[in-house]
C-alpha cells in the first residue's frame, strides 16, 4: 500500500515496553514498523540488557553479550524506525525478584513524561516462549499503565496522564518442542505483511541471536505475516473491539 492512500498518524505517539534485546522486533516488531510508517512517535524501553540469553555469539563474558545485545538492540529500533528507546539495568531472567514499586514507579514517571495514546506489551502468559521476564515485564508495564492515571500513586512521577488503551500481545500459533502459554484472547490481527521484510531486517541485527533467527526461521515465514494482540484496558467503557490498526477510532 502506498503510503499516501495511508490516513497519518502524526501526532499519536505509542509506547512499547519489553523485557529482553529482541522482544521490540520478534513480538512487536510489526507493530512499531507499521506505526512508524504511519507517523507516529514511538518509544521503546527494555528492561534487562539480556546477559542470560542462551545464544551468546563471541562473548568472552556476560558484561560483553550485554553490552553486544545493548548494541544490537539500538540497531533494531532504527530498522523499525523506533524514534526513541531506552535499556534499563535490570538483571535478565531475575525480573520476578524485581522490586514491584520502584519497577512501576520508574515506568509510570516515563508514561506521564512521554503521554503515549498506546502502550503495548507481554501478557502475563509469557509470550510464546513462556519466558518468566515477560510476565513479569507485562505485570510492571499494566500496573504502570493503569498508576500513570491515578493522582494517588507516586504524586513525585509526574503530572498523572492516562494513556487511551493498554494492549497485550497474543498469538495465534504455539511454537513446536516449547511448553504452550494460555495466550489472551485476541481482538486484533495485524497485517504486518508491509512491513514483514523490515521486521526480519531488525531480527538480522540481533548478530548474537542468529541460531534462534534460523530456528524460527520455518515458523516466522507460516505464521509471521499478522501480529495477535488484545486490547487489554481503554480509557471509555465498551465491548472488546474488532480492530484493524492499535490506533483505529482513536
Ligand atoms: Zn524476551
Amino acid at each position: 500500500m502506498a503510503l499516501t492512500t495511508r490516513k497519518s498518524l502524526s501526532g499519536r505517539k505509542l509506547m512499547c515496553i519489553v523485557a529482553h534485546p529482541d522482544d521490540e522486533c520478534y513480538a512487536f516488531g510489526g507493530a512499531l514498523a507499521l506505526a512508524a510508517e504511519e507517523g507516529v512517535e514511538t518509544y521503546v524501553i527494555c528492561l534487562t540488557d539480556g546477559q542470560a540469553a542462551t545464544n551468546r555469539g563471541d562473548a568472552a563474558t556476560s558484561e560483553h553479550l550485554g553490552q553486544m545485545r545493548r548494541d544490537e538492540f539500538a540497531d533494531s529500533c532504527k530498522v523499525l524506525g523506533v524514534t526513541r528507546h531506552e535499556l534499563l539495568d535490570y538483571q535478565d531472567a531475575q525480573l520476578e525478584f524485581a522490586d514491584f514499586s520502584r519497577t512501576a514507579c520508574l515506568l509510570v514517571e516515563r508514561i506521564r513524561a512521554f503521554q503515549p495514546d498506546v502502550v503495548l506489551t507481554f501478557n502475563s502468559d509469557g509470550g510464546l516462549n513462556t519466558h518468566p521476564d515477560h510476565a513479569m515485564v507485562s505485570c510492571f508495564a499494566s500496573t504502570a499503565f493503569h498508576w500513570a492515571a491515578s493522582a494517588k500513586r507516586f504524586p513525585g512521577a509526574g503530572p498523572i496522564f492516562a494513556p487511551k488503551r493498554l494492549f497485550h500481545v497474543s498469538t495465534n500459533y504455539f511454537l513446536p518442542e516449547r511448553p504452550a502459554p494460555l495466550p489472551p484472547p485476541y481482538n486484533i490481527v495485524l497485517d504486518i505483511r508491509s512491513v514483514f521484510e523490515t521486521k526480519l531486517e531488525a531480527f538480522r541485527q540481533h548478530t548474537s541471536q542468529a541460531p534462534l533467527m534460523e530456528k524460527t526461521k520455518a515458523i516466522f515465514a507460516e505464521h509471521g505475516h499478522s501480529e495477535y494482540y488484545t486490547l487489554a484496558a481503554a480509557i471509555d467503557p465498551q465491548p472488546a473491539p474488532h480492530l484493524t490498526s492499535l490506533f483505529e477510532g482513536l
